[in-house]
């Protein structure tokens, strides 16, 4: 009987690795045939101010609607071709499709998210430079998003890489934070434009006390180094109001919008404010 099950174990675990192979592959096979059959596609979620729901940027995000497949979300694909160069393939895919959408909005900026491989390849800044800015956008107008992974394992390079971005005008910011492994000394090394809050975090706030210290920790220390402070995820009211409260100067989440196609974006982005509100927000004490 025992002999029997522990067979099937072995058998079931041996299938789910054959799975997750092949899965892998129609992966790979797939993405770099996806850019020239046109599966790919970006939505855009709205990046709002604080005090009167402004809509100051959005960040874009990759969908892939794969005819055979469905939805697949770049949770799951994003890291298959991260092992590859197909994420360069990939990237400045989403980079030429960002920079036109983004001719089409008024004044906001468009906040494209950068995997570690992508940031740390040769000439990452010759390369923004050339499909951005010698295409006649403002590089205020395009925000660069990377993770701390991206930046703390190579920390002298990725401090001069960023530097020279931001020279130029381009907007730095750091996604995800808290969840890495940078320490809050390095965080002054790095020319940044804004920190943006991770979700798990807002999505603790009123849940457990820690997660609130860590997001006022957050916003104080954004605030003391001179940046914007994007909290990720806001889902509720009261999550929205907190933020608000505690200085937070900028906000995204499913509550104010879901990441949103591009007629969405641009009707939003000429409306350019999120909801109209009335509510004055006071702010805690003194910054
Ligand atoms: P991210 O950059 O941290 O993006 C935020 C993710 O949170 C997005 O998931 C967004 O749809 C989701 N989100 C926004 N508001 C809420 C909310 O209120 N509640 C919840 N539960 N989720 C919210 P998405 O679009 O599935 O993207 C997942 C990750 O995939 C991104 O995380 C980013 O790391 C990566 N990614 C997406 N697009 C690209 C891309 O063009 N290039 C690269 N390299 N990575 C990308
Ligand atoms: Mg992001
Ligand atoms: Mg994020
Ligand atoms: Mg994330």
């Amino acid at each position: 009987e025992a002999k029997r099950a522990g067979r099937g174990i072995v058998r079931v675990f041996d299938e789910s690795m054959d799975e997750s192979i092949r899965f892998r592959r129609l992966i790979e096979s797939g993405l770099s045939q996806a850019i020239r059959n046109g599966e790919l596609k970006l939505v855009f979620q709205p990046i709002v101010a604080r005090e009167k729901l402004e809509v100051t940027g959005f960040e874009a995000l990759l969908r892939w609607h794969s005819p055979e497949y469905g939805m697949i979300s770049p949770g799951m694909f994003i890291p298959i071709a991260e092992e590859s160069n197909l994420i360069h393939e990939l990237g400045d895919w989403v980079i030429d499709e960002a920079v036109r959408v983004l001719q089409t909005w008024p004044g906001q900026y468009v906040s494209v998210n950068f995997s570690p491989r992508q940031f740390r390849r040769s000439n990452f800044v010759g390369h923004i430079v050339e499909r951005v800015q010698h295409r006649g956008v403002s590089p205020q107008r395009f925000q660069i998003e990377i993770t701390e992974t991206a930046i703390f394992d190579d920390a002298e390079r990725a401090a001069d890489t960023l530097y020279r971005l931001r020279q130029m005008g381009f907007r730095i910011a750091l996604d995800d934070f808290g969840t890495g492994y940078s320490s809050l000394y390095n965080i002054r090394k790095f020319a940044l434009d804004s920190l943006k809050i991770d979700r798990s975090f807002v999505d603790g706030m009123g849940k457990e006390r820690e997660s609130a210290a860590i997001v006022h920790s957050i916003i104080h220390l954004g605030r003391a180094l001179g940046l914007e402070v994007v909290a990720e995820g806001v889902e509720t009211e009261t999550q929205l109001q907190a933020l608000r409260v505690a200085g937070c100067s900028h906000l995204q989440g499913y509550y104010l919008a879901r990441p949103m196609p591009e007629e969405d974006a641009l009707f939003l982005a000429k409306a350019r404010y999120m909801i109209d509100d009335e509510a004055d927000v006071e702010e805690e004490g003194e910054f």
